[in-house]
């Protein structure tokens, strides 16, 4: 893709997020984009962070850690929005400005163990299981409020709140039901005292569900970069 045509796709998503932000939550600026560059290269990041982006959400660990070098010279927020190894937690604690998928105790653990203490601690989501399918990644609805108060005592770790990839996206009635979902669980944690003010959902498919139902962050790949 031409770097115009990107820029130009790009408008029109921030544009468009600005629109369903203040439709439906009265606030332009109540949701955040995370752009999502995955497999897109490096040079797409520079565009975009040229035109002001910040945020952007990276998958694959080697991948990734290539882009950290080659862009070394910007002031990049990088979400990891990926599963993580045990063994490439490393690199996430010493880079990444946020993780979206933390699904057990002993990852949490470790990145906050190597959080290095001259960074502000690692902002972290819990995702979640919002089908309760078994081949799904996440934690199941029940253990969300127990990982989340075993990850908000850890000292380099921050919890920011909770991520979700919808099962079926193309089915309306069951994404308003997962969506409705993490609403809840996110209330149940408010409820419990515990301080947290994300929920990372929303793709390039459902994006206006999503922030209908309450999302603060967006993860949009192929709106913005094109078909993988
Ligand atoms: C790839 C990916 C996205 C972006 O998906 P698009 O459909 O390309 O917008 C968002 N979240 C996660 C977890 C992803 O893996």
């Amino acid at each position: 893709m031409s770097q115009t045509t990107l820029i130009e796709r790009y408008q029109t998503v921030i544009a468009h997020i600005k629109q369903l932000s203040h439709q439906y939550r009265q606030d332009e600026t109540a949701v955040t984009l995370i752009a999502v560059s995955k497999t897109f290269p490096s040079d797409d990041i520079r565009t975009l962070y040229q035109q002001g982006q910040r945020h952007f959400g990276e998958n694959y660990i080697q991948e990734w850690s290539q882009k950290t070098e080659q862009l070394s010279d910007l002031d990049i927020d990088w979400h990891i929005i990926g599963q993580i190894q045990s063994n490439k937690s490393r690199i996430v604690a010493e880079k990444a400005a946020w993780v979206h998928t933390i699904d057990r105790e002993k990852i949490a653990r470790r990145l906050s163990e190597q959080r290095p203490t001259e960074c502000p601690p690692l902002n972290v989501c819990i995702e979640v299981n919002t089908s309760g399918s078994a081949d799904k990644h996440g934690v199941m609805a029940a253990d969300v409020l127990n990982l989340a108060q075993q990850v908000s005592a850890l000292p380099q770790l921050r919890l920011r709140g909770l991520m979700c990839v919808p099962s079926h996206p193309e089915d309306a009635q069951q994404l308003q039901q997962e969506f409705a979902l993490m609403q809840q669980l996110f209330k149940g944690l408010q409820a419990a005292n515990l301080d947290v003010d994300t929920l990372s959902m929303g793709m390039s498919a459902d994006m206006e569900q999503a922030i209908a139902a309450g999302a603060t962050h967006v993860r949009i790949g192929s709106a913005i970069f094109g078909q993988r």
